[in-house]
Order: C-alpha cells, then sequence, then structure tokens
C-alpha cells in the first residue's frame, strides 16, 4: 500500500509523524474522505471545495490548490490497487513545541494521504437494513468542519456498537426545549414521512455530506417530494423510514430504532427508489469525460 506524506509517496510502514505534531497532540487538523468509482474520484471538486471550508474553519491556509490536490489524488490512486477506493486526506497545523495557540512563526502543515479498498454495502445488508439508537449529540458548535478530533463521535459510535447496533442517530437539545435531529455519529440522516423525504439543514450542527447533497439532487431532478427543514425527535422515532447516507455506505435503509420497528421493519419504497437512482447517478457520472 502507498501513501503520500509530505511530498512523498511511500510505502505505509515507511510512514512516520512525530509525536509533536499536532494532530497527534491537539487534534488540530481536518481531513476528507472521498470515494473513487473506476479509477476516479467521485465528486472531486464537491469534497475539496469541503476541504477548503474545513481548512477556512481552522484557519490554515490551503497547501494546495485544487489543479494540485488532483494530481497528487489522482497519482495516489494509480499507486494503488483496486477500481474502487477510498481516499484519506488528513492535514495537521504541522510539528511545533507544545503550545495551544498557533506556532509562530507558522510551521508547514502536515499532509498526509491514504488510499484503502472500497467495498459496496452488502447486499444482505441493503436487503434487511441496518439498526440504530438514538443518544443526544453533546459535540460542538462547528460540526460543519470536518475536524480530526473526533472523540465525542468515536463515544457516540461506541454507544451503536455496544447495543449491538450500525449507527447512533444524534438528537440535540434545541434552547427552546425541543429535540431535534442534527446527523449520525459518522453519517447524515434522512427522514421519510408519507412518501416526502425531509433532511435536516445544513447548519453549524451538522457536517454538510457530500452523499446529502447527491441524494438531495436525485430527489430534486426526479421530482420526489422533499424538504429541508428542521426535524424533530418525535418525527425521527415516528418514520415511515429512515435512511442513512454516507460517501463509503452510500445509502442505506435504517430498519430498527432503539429496538423498536422503524415502519413496517423492512427497507422501504424511497430507500429502493433512491439507491436504484444512486447508482445510475454514480455510473453516469463516472462514465463522463
Ligand atoms: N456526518 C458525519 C459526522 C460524518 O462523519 C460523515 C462521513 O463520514 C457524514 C456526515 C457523511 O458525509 P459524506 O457523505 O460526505 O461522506
Amino acid at each position: 500500500m502507498t501513501v503520500y506524506l509530505n511530498g512523498r509517496f511511500l510505502p505505509l510502514e515507511e510512514a512516520h509523524i512525530p509525536v509533536l505534531d499536532r494532530g497527534f497532540i491537539f487534534g488540530d487538523g481536518v481531513y476528507e474522505v472521498i470515494p473513487v468509482y473506476s479509477r476516479r474520484a467521485f465528486r472531486l471538486a464537491e469534497h475539496l471545495k469541503r476541504l477548503q471550508h474545513s481548512l477556512d474553519g481552522m484557519r490554515l491556509p490551503n497547501p494546495h490548490n485544487e489543479a494540485e490536490w488532483s494530481a497528487l489524488i489522482n497519482e495516489l490512486i494509480a499507486r494503488n490497487n483496486g477500481e474502487d477506493q477510498y481516499l484519506y486526506l488528513h492535514i495537521t497545523r504541522g510539528v511545533a513545541k507544545r503550545d495551544h495557540a498557533f506556532p509562530q512563526p507558522p510551521v508547514p502543515p502536515t499532509v498526509f494521504m491514504l488510499s484503502s479498498p472500497l467495498a459496496q454495502p452488502a447486499a444482505s445488508l441493503l436487503a434487511s437494513g441496518v439498526s440504530a439508537v438514538t443518544a443526544e449529540d453533546n459535540r460542538w458548535l462547528r460540526c460543519d468542519i470536518k475536524a480530526i478530533s473526533l472523540l465525542p463521535n468515536v463515544l457516540l459510535r461506541q454507544m451503536a456498537v455496544d447495543a449491538g447496533c450500525t449507527e447512533t442517530i444524534l438528537i440535540r437539545k434545541g434552547n427552546d426545549g425541543a429535540d431535534f435531529l442534527t446527523e449520525g455519529a459518522a453519517s447524515n440522516i434522512f427522514v421519510v414521512k408519507h412518501g416526502t423525504l425531509l433532511a435536516p439543514p445544513k447548519d453549524n450542527l451538522m457536517l454538510p455530506g457530500i452523499t446529502y447533497d447527491v441524494v438531495l439532487e436525485i430527489a430534486a431532478a426526479q421530482g420526489i417530494p422533499h424538504q429541508v427543514r428542521r426535524i424533530t425527535q418525535a418525527e425521527v422515532i415516528a418514520a415511515d423510514e429512515l435512511l442513512l447516507t454516507s460517501s463509503t455506505k452510500e445509502v442505506l435503509p435504517v430498519t430498527t430504532l432503539n429496538g423498536q420497528a422503524v415502519g413496517d421493519g423492512k427497507p422501504g419504497p424511497m430507500f429502493s427508489r433512491l439507491h436504484g437512482l444512486y447508482q445510475t447517478f454514480k455510473h453516469e457520472v463516472m462514465r463522463q469525460p
């Protein structure tokens, strides 16, 4: 496996980071996960735009322009096996004496990229759906930044695993006492009610998912009724269908929530339709020159 670290492509075993890297010490960095289908990065421009947003959020200049990122990413894809891969990009504020404030003068950022094989979600998962639990979203107020400091997400995801489930669906306590859906511990969540697809609005309380955008674009293009608005916890609990999206899982049905069936407990018609349309969309995009 060949990885990229600070200007060099090298075997994973030879990639080393100094212990004073601010990513290691403070979690002071951001990342991206980009799926690659048929050796082409999917929605690269959108992922690079979100990376820029995350870098702006951490006040770190982007070490590369879009053309440079593209070239590096294409080279990493070429140097690794597999038609379908997923790329992990990781940028930290670099190596400096431990001090919370930014290093002065600034030090070079650490730039790391890794490619892993991308497997489609198993057919059995698509057929049965996955289970989830709900938990209070106790993260910070800049969840729109794809920060590497993921301890809250790690603890929240582990709650699902401890309950024998796949994902934790996060509910934020509103100032007005109303509890509302934000996202999953590592995914975005959609609710389906009476044939309408409901999505929480992109704001500072959730990661603006690239897959989330694709699903809403497909819904708009196909005339599928949809609304982007705040979704209450009660609406999540009473959903006809729940869908989970992410770059590596694409679109998955959540068929059990907190031990109770979602709708009739089987993947529903909205899931089947969106999943099919997502596959078509993906293959069409990959065929474009
Ligand atoms: N929300 C969180 C917290 C995530 O970690 C992820 C991806 O891993 C997503 C949403 C989905 O984003 P994307 O569709 O860009 O993978």
